[in-house]
């Protein structure tokens, strides 16, 4: 890429696509070109084919999905593998149609098999079966993933794909109930902080592991995918280390400053038990995260408070569902 490059950052405004673009405009690229939601719907094929027809895109980091955490992602597997689908096929048929030079496809650490050995190595993918809490979203992922795969092998197109590991950081979805667990866990102890309450509850049995990455880290580690990396196998992306659930509670109550007790709801979804990955082929590329995770996690509390996410009007699952039913023609694919 150079600095004048014309780079289509697809889901520009979520916890990932907005890091993506402060990564490239600090290094001084100034033809990045976006599309909200509303301008454009990924899941509908023409109006992608237009867009790309009308725009000649060199590059393009697909970071645009439906996302959302254990309880979101269980209850709507249908939305879940439609639209993810739809936006991987879409984003990916017309980037060959029209010459994009390189595209970069974001998997996820999630969609290796539920008890694939640990650390995860990249060739695991396929070699289980799923998680059943996001087996929508998985499905839909791995589609996109081996659709750049197919696009590499058979039209000799540079169309490469990573798999972040759980990511958090500034511009996550922070409510209580769709979000993963770092945001989720900040809001109750924020906001049990603020009430004076005696505990805050935390989701499950507290013993599943999971390894988390600063989305700023992963930013810079697509930036170097997309400067070195040019092989169609899937490459991980995180820190290799990983904590149990309570610990990162721990984590979070000290951060935000709660002084309460913590309590188990056994009754919600632990998911997969432990999910790291093995990082050595990223590492070999020169990358590593800056953040530990209590800076981390620091940084991105800072930035909740800063930007006011927990004093916004909570949507519930049900008033979300319903207003996104009825526009659902208008409505983009990228959520
Ligand atoms: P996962 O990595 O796909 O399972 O996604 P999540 O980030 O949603 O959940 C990770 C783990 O954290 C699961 O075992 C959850 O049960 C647990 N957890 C604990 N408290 C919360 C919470 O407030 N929100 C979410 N999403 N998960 C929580």
């Amino acid at each position: 890429m150079d600095k004048h490059s014309r780079i289509y950052v697809a889901g520009h405004a979520g916890l990932v696509g907005s890091s993506i673009v402060r990564n490239l405009k600090a290094k001084g690229y100034n033809n990045i070109i976006t599309r909200t939601k509303a301008e454009l719907d990924l899941r509908n094929q023409a109006l992608v084919n237009r867009f790309f027809a009308e725009n000649e895109i060199d590059y393009v980091f697909l970071a645009a999905a439906r996302v959302g955490g254990i309880l979101y992602n269980q209850r709507y597997q249908a939305d879940f593998i439609y639209d993810n689908i739809t936006i991987a096929a879409n984003v990916i048929h017309a980037a060959a149609e029209y010459d994009v030079k390189k595209l970069l496809f974001l998997g996820s650490s999630c969609i290796y098999p539920k008890m694939a050995p640990q650390p995860i190595k990249e060739e695991y993918l396929l070699s289980g079966p799923l998680e059943p809490t996001n087996e929508g979203y998985a499905v839909a992922k791995i589609a996109g993933l081996k659709l750049c795969e197919k696009f590499y092998h058979q039209y000799g197109k540079c169309f490469i794909s990573c798999m972040p590991t759980n990511l958090y950081g500034p511009g996550d979805n922070f409510h209580p109930e769709h979000s993963h667990v770092i945001p989720g866990m900040m809001r109750r102890f924020h906001t049990a902080k603020l009430n004076g309450d005696e505990k805050v509850v935390v989701w499950g049995s507290g013993k599943p592991r999971r390894e988390f990455l600063h989305v700023d880290d992963l930013a810079e580690a697509l930036f170097v995918l997309m400067e070195k990396y040019d092989r169609p196998e899937t490459i991980n992306v995180g820190t290799g280390i990983d904590h149990s659930i309570l610990e990162v509670a721990e984590m979070l109550k000290d951060c935000v400053g709660f002084k309460g007790r913590i309590e188990l709801d056994t009754s919600k979804p632990d998911g997969t038990p432990r999910k790291v990955l093995d990082v050595s082929r990223i590492k070999e590329l020169g990358w590593e995260p800056k953040y530990s995770l209590e800076e981390g996690l620091r940084h991105a509390y800072q930035w909740a408070v800063e930007n006011r996410v927990f004093d916004t009007k909570i949507i519930e699952l049900g008033e979300e569902r319903q207003s996104e039913k009825a526009d659902m023609h208008e409505r983009p694919g990228a959520v």
